[in-house]
């Protein structure tokens, strides 16, 4: 079994006043060293504070984050920054996340210039990085204004590859590009996890693109983890309620396009979460002890784990 890579055990979602900090319940996930993990949920759902929290961009308001088996809130010095640069965030919008008035050149060099990561020529040492990301590098003395979306992401992951890490946390990190662009970016990702040995946390609300890039998919619902298996397990034995709904009745396009369903009923306020199942008042299975009790995680298979009264009712 792979090394685990980092772990995020957020005891309780503590309740500090800004909605973003008060968007995790009793989360506890694991991420296995080499392996893509895909994060799915609506939007509101946390996810992407999740991939903060994981990525060390964050700290919890609550709870621990463990990377390679240390507490990051523990770590000082040069292994606290060994530990920022080894986990790296790759956001949505290349062009918000790129200095207009730097260079490519400049802003592939920037952050390994200032850690001392470059021993030898500035120049090649970014040309290399760029090709790892499919970028001319001929090209690097333009503005990232001059590009393409698809050629921006690739400059933003060039950037991020520079400072050598070994787990990137994607969010959203291709929604913004047209499908195709999508597609080729997908397929950068999965080439440079074999070549530089990375693990991923891909937070997605786009269930086409977890379903072709990830290892395991873990589900979000309102601040909790309510379901995590292996990929081929969740599209063909989702367990959870929600999650059966979320892939019900969606007509597959073509293979590997999956949309969300439409469904019943408003993703209530994450500040006012329902008792209970926070899932409970769009259950079509929602039974009394539901909107009292939350659901307890059990493995119901290898590795498939689920939070739904219903697997009791099952085992007993
Ligand atoms: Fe539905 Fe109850 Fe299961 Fe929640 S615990 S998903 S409300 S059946
Ligand atoms: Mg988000």
């Amino acid at each position: 079994r792979p090394d685990i890579a980092a772990r995020i055990a957020i005891a309780v979602g503590a309740a500090k006043p800004f909605p973003i900090i008060h968007a995790l319940d009793k989360v506890d996930l694991t991420i296995r060293k080499g392996e893509v993990l895909g994060l799915v949920g609506e939007s509101g759902c946390g996810k992407s504070t999740l991939g903060r929290i994981a990525a060390g961009i964050l700290p919890p308001s609550a709870g621990q984050v463990f990377w390679k088996g240390e507490d990051r809130a523990t770590l000082r010095g040069s292994r606290q920054r060994d530990a920022d640069l080894e986990a790296q965030m790759i956001f949505q919008n290349p062009m918000a996340a790129l200095n207009p008035r730097m260079t490519v050149e400049k802003l592939v060099a920037e952050a390994p210039g200032i850690h001392g990561l470059i021993k030898g020529s500035t120049s090649s040492y970014v040309d290399d990085y760029l090709a790892k990301a499919g970028f001319d590098p001929a090209m690097k003395k333009r503005l990232p204004h001059q590009f393409s979306g698809g050629q921006r992401a690739r400059v933003n992951i060039a950037r991020a590859l520079a400072v050598q890490p070994e787990f990137l946390v994607c969010d959203e990190s291709v929604a913004a590009l047209d499908v195709s662009i999508q597609a080729q970016i997908l397929n950068l990702f999965m080439d440079l996890r074999e070549q530089l040995d990375l693990t991923y946390l891909f937070v997605s609300h786009d269930l086409g693109v977890v379903e072709h890039i990830s290892d395991r998919v873990a589900i979000m619902y309102l601040g909790r983890l309510i379901e995590e298996a292996p990929v081929a397990e969740i599209f063909s034995r989702p367990n959870h309620p929600y999650t059966q709904q979320l892939l019900a009745e969606v007509p597959r396009i073509r293979p590997g396009k999956r949309r969300f369903a439409a469904m019943k009923g408003e993703l209530p306020s994450p500040l006012n979460p329902p008792k209970g199942c926070h899932f409970h008042p769009r259950c079509p299975h929602a039974h009394e002890r539901c909107r009292i009790e939350v659901p307890q995680k059990r493995e119901i298979a290898p590795g498939h784990i689920s939070a739904c009264h219903l697997n009791d009712k099952q085992a007993v």
